[in-house]
Formats: C-alpha cells, structure tokens, sequence
C-alpha cells in the first residue's frame, strides 16, 4: 500500500481472474470459455476490419451492433447498450444505476466481481446466503432494500432460477434496478429479456464471451428500457467514448448473426454437460443441476483443492473456491467430449 492510494483503493478488495495458462496440451477448464472457435462468418468480419480505416476511431455508439443485438432480442435499438466484455457493462451499470442511498443485494455464493465492484463505486452490499440447497430463494430478497443484481443462472453454481421467480423479484422491486447477469443463459436457462417491455426496473446483462466463443474478443450488452441505457451511455461517454473497436463491433455483430453457428454449439455443449455429469456422478461426485457451460462438484472423499492440484498434475485445469460454503466443490467448465474424457481418465487416476 502507499501514501499515494486513495482510501477506496486501499481498502479494495480486487477481483482475481482464473489463471490463464499458457502451456500446450493443457485441457484448460477454469474460465468457463467456449470450448469451440467462434463463428467463421465473425472471424470473417473480423479479419476485413483489420485495414486501413482501423486510423479511424470506431463508432462511438456501436449502432451496427447495438441493431444487430436488438433485431435478434425483439428490442429497439435505444434498449440495447454495448461494452468491453459484460465486466465493463456491469462496472457502468454499478456507477450508474446501483449508487443508493439503500443497500444493494446479492447473493453469497455469487459471482465475486460484485463485492469488487460495490468497494470500488463506494456501495453498501448486503450478501444473501443461498438456502441449504446452494439456490436463491427469492423470498430472501424481499426486504427494504435498494437494488438487487444476481447472475442467471448463478455462477459458480450453475443453478437457474425460472422466469416465473425473476418476474417476481422484479415486480417485487419497484422502483429499485433489478440487474439480471445472464452470461451463462443460452445453455439452458430462460432468459428474462422478454420482460423488459413490461418492467422499467429490470435491467438484463449478457455476454458474447461464453455462448458466442468471443470471450477474447471482449463484448458485452445489457438490454433495458430507455431511462436505464440512457443513464448508462451517460457513464460510458464520460469513461471512454469508443469503448468497442472496430474488430470487436464487426465481429460480434456478425456472430450475432450466424443462428446455425450458435444453435449447433450450444447444443453440443449442453449434451457434453450430461454426458460429463454422468460421468462424475458413477465416480461418486455429488454435481449440482446446471444450466450453465460448467458444472459444481464435490466428491465426499477427496477436499477440493487436493483433487485440483491433483488435476493440475495431469495437466487439467479447474477452478477451486478458497471460500468456506464451496471449498469442497470444484468447478469445471465443459470442454469438448474429447477433453472431458481427459479429465474423467485423470479424476480415475486420483479418486
Ligand atoms: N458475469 C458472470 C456471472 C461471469 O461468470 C462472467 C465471466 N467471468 C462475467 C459476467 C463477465 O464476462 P465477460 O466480461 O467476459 O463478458
């Protein structure tokens, strides 16, 4: 620490991100990223976006993008707004959106970036212990609080709650952001972009780095009604007006656009997520019912972090939780069934 630090950043708790190894033959499956290479039709665009227009400064306000997106969600154009990744949109939307006079809920266990957040934009966070079964119970949420954000489904998780119960919560908040993180919601979850007509408190973010295989590219999107996107452009233009290059808007948008692409891998992805399950479940693990590209695991007779280091000596990668609740749990991204079986022979190696 130094004299020079503000106090906000010294008392900053920050994010640590999943080790990003760069060895070869790893089976890498810590970070929850795309198995698959993302749509050629995006590394198409991507590939004609590196010329000599890349002097030019891209557009500010992404409206090829930001039109792509909403055509595909049935919003209008001013509903959607655009990112650096989800982590950007979600850092915008703290500072815009969460800054109550009231504290802000989320869940404990949850993604840890908000705890990171609510330090950094100086907001009281008030964590919500998930019930018995690792699941929100939204009748949790029900007190007189500010907002609420909460991945859908939640991560580390995996566990989705249905659009009956978001609804709920939503209708229960008036008045208050409602934030959904929906990274991980095309494996299986239902997404509550269909209620944004109807509530002017919700507002539901998600990403092109999981189901979309972009997680290199960094963009993300967050879908609302006007009043909420408007605060948040208000933040980015005084943040940093070009947040997207012009790979990254040319290439997301024509992700965005190839259906087939998208349809085929999250299938894919979804029946390895069984066939893993399975797998781990005939070896003894207890695994909790995902509906995301990972899965939570525990095994009663091996702790967390020994069974991942163990891993690692076998040159898989997962990720542990040092957290008390989940230090027995591992989590594990699917990979290609190829990779899963690499896994599954080294687990058969340690158990
Ligand atoms: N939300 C959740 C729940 C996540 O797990 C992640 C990925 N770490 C993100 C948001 C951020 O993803 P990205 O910035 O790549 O869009």
């Amino acid at each position: 620490m130094s004299k020079l630090w503000s106090p906000i950043v010294a008392a900053l708790k920050a994010y640590v991100p999943g080790e990003q190894p760069r060895m070869a033959d790893l089976v890498k499956l810590n970070t929850n990223e795309s198995p698959y290479g993302p749509s050629e039709r995006a590394l198409e665009a991507i590939r004609a976006a590196a010329d000599t227009n890349l002097r030019l400064y891209p557009d500010p306000v992404a409206l090829g993008l930001r039109e792509a997106i909403a055509a595909r969600h049935e919003v209008s154009v001013g509903e959607v707004f655009v990112g650096n990744g989800s982590d950007e949109v979600l850092a915008h939307t703290f500072a815009a959106l969460l800054k109550h006079d009231r504290p802000l809920l989320f869940p404990d266990i949850s993604y840890s970036f908000y705890t990171t957040y609510a330090g950094l934009f100086g907001i009281e966070a008030v964590e919500v212990p998930l019930d018995a079964a690792f699941r929100i119970d939204i009748a949790d949420y029900r007190r007189p609080s500010g907002a609420v954000i909460l991945p859908n489904p939640n991560a580390p998780t995996g566990i989705g709650l249905p659009l009956a119960e978001i609804e709920r919560l939503v209708a229960e908040h008036p008045g208050q952001p409602v934030v959904i993180d929906e990274a991980y919601i095309d494996f299986g979850g239902e997404s509550a972009i269909a209620l944004v007509p109807k509530y002017d408190n919700l507002l539901v973010v998600q990403t092109f780095s999981k189901s979309r295989a972009l997680a290199g590219l960094r963009v993300g999107f967050a879908i609302g009604q006007r009043p909420l996107i408007e605060a948040l452009e208000r933040v980015k233009d005084s943040f940093n007006s070009y947040p997207l290059g012009r790979a990254a808007q040319a290439g997301a948008t024509a992700a965005i656009e190839d259906e087939a692409w998208f349809e085929a891998t999250r299938g894919k992805i979804i029946a390895s997520r069984a066939k893993l399950t399975s797998e781990l479940e005939k070896r003894g693990f207890e695994v909790l019912p995902s509906q995301a590209n990972f899965v939570f695991a525990r095994h009663p007779g091996h702790a967390g972090q020994t069974l991942a280091a163990k891993l690692r000596e076998r040159a898989v990668i997962v990720r542990h939780f040092a957290k008390p609740r989940i230090a027995d749990f591992l989590r594990i991204t699917i990979g290609t069934d190829a990779e899963c079986a690499k896994l599954v022979a080294a687990l058969d190696e340690v158990l």
